[in-house]
């Protein structure tokens, strides 16, 4: 039985990677020393799970941005826009341009599309296909960083995406082919690439397959079997792992198993019933399972003793030999180390195991497994169970009267007292508002002066009253500003606010918060997810003190603002103790509490936020419709406390709709505004297509570029929203917040916006 680790965080343990890359693109540094800060980062990861006891430590699952890109690279799959740069930059920056987009020079190219990984936070950057697509081995990361590892004695494995998940991430740019077909094209090189690093001396190579979790066709199938079976074929004496993550194999199952490879790996966090299937299936021949039972991406102490009779089971029906230990999935996931939390309440932070801490428990269980017995195995057994003993009990976690209150929820609690269509009628004959009402999504800039006055305050230069009265000026002169502006619906500003979550679980029962729990987001972002420790009340007030105070201030509308449950749930790293659904409705009703206190103080309007009920989505179809009904319901439970006349909105952004349509209608929002700009409308073809009964606002313009469009494009926009949506049902609002904009483009942008929709009201 041995141990290994399928990938470390790489941002730096303070976030050493981050900072000198956006140094080194600002030209402040220059790229050697990038380069230093980058091969210390390796060698110190290295070291680290060295150092632990991991047997078999990965290389080249270091990134300068992400790990597709690098594997793009690796491939020579460079889109032609940027082969003008092959000539005149270095390879990095090459990589650089193709991350961030190149206007320098006289060039103006754009950045290569970032999406979701898989159901995670972590974005990665789509490679593109065209037809007639060739590649040819031209990145050299994974050979240099195989012999970097290898040359400091490391018994190292590199790491890469598998050719078919490569091409499944991917996304055709020409008409006419199928991504698929490329294989023939793909294969030879990745190949040579795997003759390569034979012939450099890698005995293990781990290779991620995550598409074996996502519903596959008979042909993707079939590639998958082709592909591994030519490998064996070219390359036979190089042993391959086999990884697939973040769930089941399940209908891939028997092709997984019928892959000529030496390791498969198994998700056992996400999906544990699989090792009974793969235990007792017909393809199982020789291979070694390697167990994924430390859970890579939530922070959460492993629980030893259940751990150790899934390995026994495994163990009984395999022999030692063919029982591997290793995290779920990549430690990319988690945050680098528990032991730079100084805050942390002492029996919370009993609980939990970042990266390094991870790392610990495989090499723990992996010697517990193999019947080894030293005082200080017995020592960490009885610790870890000691933790679990009173992780179950501790009153900082069970709150009986959240529990109770959540038991006697009934069905009326999600439901507003009328339909839409009484709602509406009530609404509209209540406010007044002309046709197309104009109204933004909550946030406006945050300058660097709002984010001082925040880190001042928190550090105890400022008093709470200081504080306040400085939130409370730029609150004043926003509302001022969008009464000039002459915006219909007003927000107040969001300058209170760090972020849409942390600002929330902040005034929350349930909630801790980390110094140094970053976990990388896309290249050099990263965020610091709040951790949902226990059951979440709500005891205090968490936005009507801003609110209020805004609409006395005004005789227009004041839009309220919050963050939905799912949204919440989505962003931070919640219980494993409890199913997702029910800390999604202990959120949910806290939230409630907080829409029928600001209705009780005035408000009219308030809107929760929702841009995360997608991202959510399970991995396979076929859990979507439970995982759905739950998130829908959850939104429900906090909306449909307050009268008819009371409008709820909500706001969800880079979402396509197409295939749960039917869901977000059921949210029952008297209004949602959506991100449409950068898709020109078309998003809303889901919405008519539908017949979406609720009112709309789709964004008329594009939130993250400082360009302000004109009067003339957005009328364009909302002429082409005329065409497909009744009328009465319009509203005109940007895509997005406006957090991450300057004030200059802000107010020319919204000016034009406003014109365009009294323009629009003249014409109709
Ligand atoms: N109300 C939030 C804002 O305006 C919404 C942000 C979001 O959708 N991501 O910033
Ligand atoms: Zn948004």
């Amino acid at each position: 039985m041995q141990n290994h680790n399928l990938g470390y965080p790489r941002i730096g343990s303070q976030r050493e990677l981050k900072k000198a890359c956006e140094a080194y693109w600002t030209g402040k540094i220059l790229l050697n020393e990038l380069l230093e800060t980058a091969k210390k980062i390796r060698t110190q990861n290295w070291q680290t799970q060295q150092t632990a006891g991991i047997e078999l430590i990965p290389v080249n699952d270091f990134s300068f941005y992400d790990q597709v890109l690098d594997m793009s690279l690796l491939l020579g799959n460079i889109p032609d826009r940027y082969q003008p740069l092959r000539s005149t930059q270095s390879n990095l920056d090459l990589y650089f341009a193709m991350a961030r987009g190149y206007q320098r020079d006289g060039y103006d190219l754009t950045a290569m599309e970032m999406t979701k990984w898989f159901d995670t936070n972590y974005h990665y950057i789509v490679p593109e296909f065209k037809k007639n697509q060739t590649f040819q081995v031209f990145g050299t990361k994974v050979f240099e960083e195989f012999a970097e590892a290898k040359n400091l004695g490391f018994n190292a494995k590199p790491v890469l995406i598998g050719a078919v998940s490569y091409l499944l991430l991917g996304k055709e740019k020409d008409k006419g082919f199928s991504k698929l077909d490329v294989i023939d094209q793909l294969l030879p090189v990745y190949i040579e690439i795997l003759q390569k690093l034979q012939v450099q001396g890698a005995v293990w190579v781990q290779i991620d397959e995550p598409y074996l979790a996502m519903d596959l066709t008979d042909k993707e199938r079939q590639v998958f079997v082709q592909v591994y079976t030519e490998i064996k074929k070219q390359v036979p004496q190089l042993k391959i792992i086999l990884a697939n993550y973040f769930d089941c194999y399940g209908d891939n199952l028997a092709t997984a198993l019928q892959l000529p490879l030496e390791v498969l790996h198994l998700d056992l966090v996400r999906c544990p019933s699989q090792l009974d299937d793969i235990l007792t299936h017909k393809n199982l021949d020789s291979q070694i399972l390697s167990l994924g039972i430390v859970d890579g991406r939530n922070i959460w102490k492993n629980d030893f003793e259940q751990s150790l009779q899934v390995i026994q089971k495994a163990v009984d029906k395999l022999g030692k030999e063919r029982v591997w230990i290793a995290p779920s999935c990549s430690l990319l996931h988690s945050p680098y180390d528990l032991d730079f939390e100084q805050k942390l309440n002492p029996e919370i932070k009993q609980w939990l195991a970042f990266a390094k801490q991870k790392l610990n428990e495989v090499v723990t269980l992996t010697k517990l497994a193999k019947g080894e017995k030293t005082p200080e195995l017995e020592k960490a057994l009885q610790e870890n169970i000691q933790a679990h003993q009173n992780r179950k009990t501790s009153t900082l976690i069970h709150n009986p009267k959240v529990k109770e209150r959540l038991q006697g929820i009934c069905e009326e609690d999600f439901s507003r007292q009328s339909s839409f269509v009484v709602r509406q009628a009530l609404q509209k004959k209540r406010f007044k508002l002309p046709l197309f009402p104009t109204t933004t999504i909550g946030s406006f800039p945050q300058t660097t002066d709002v984010r001082q006055l925040r880190a001042r305050w928190k550090k105890g230069e400022l008093t709470q009253a200081q504080y306040e009265a400085e939130i409370e000026k730029a609150t004043l002169e926003a509302i001022s500003w969008q009464e000039e502006v002459g915006l219909d619906v007003l927000v107040h500003g969001e300058f209170e606010r760090n972020d849409m979550v942390e600002y929330f679980g902040e005034l929350l029962e349930g909630f801790a918060f980390t110094e140094n729990g970053w976990v990388q987001s896309y290249g050099s972002r990263c965020v610091k997810p709040p951790i949902i420790f226990g059951d979440v009340a709500r005891n205090k007030d968490l936005s009507v003190r801003w609110s209020s105070f805004a609409q006395k201030h005004t005789k227009k509308l004041m839009k309220g603002m919050l963050t939905g449950p799912v949204t919440i749930l989505q962003w931070s790293f919640v219980r494993n103790d409890q199913a997702r659904k029910e800390t999604a409705f202990q959120i949910a009703l806290a939230i409630r509490d907080e829409v029928i206190a600001l209705e009780q103080a005035g408000i009219q309007v308030i809107q929760i936020d929702e841009p995360a009920i997608r991202e959510g989505l399970p991995l396979g179809k076929k859990d979507w419709t439970t995982y759905l009904d739950w998130a829908v319901k959850a939104f429900r439970l906090a909306a449909s406390g307050v009268k008819d006349e009371t409008q709820i909105h909500t706001h969800m952004c880079y979402s396509e709709f197409n295939d749960i349509i039917e869901h977000i209608a059921a949210m029952d929002a008297d209004v949602i505004t959506i991100e449409t700009s950068r898709s020109a409308m078309e998003l809303l073809n889901a919405f008519t297509a539908f017949k979406y009964p609720n009112e709309i606002g789709p964004g008329v313009y594009d939130i993250h570029s400082p360009r302000v469009p004109s009067v003339a494009e957005i009328k364009q926009l909302l002429n082409k929203a005329t065409e497909v949506l009744p009328l009465e049902n319009i509203w005109v609002n940007p895509d997005c917040g406006l957090k991450t904009r300057r004030w200059e483009e802000t107010k020319l942008a919204l000016q034009n916006m406003v014109q365009a929709a009294q323009e629009l009201r003249e014409e109709v």
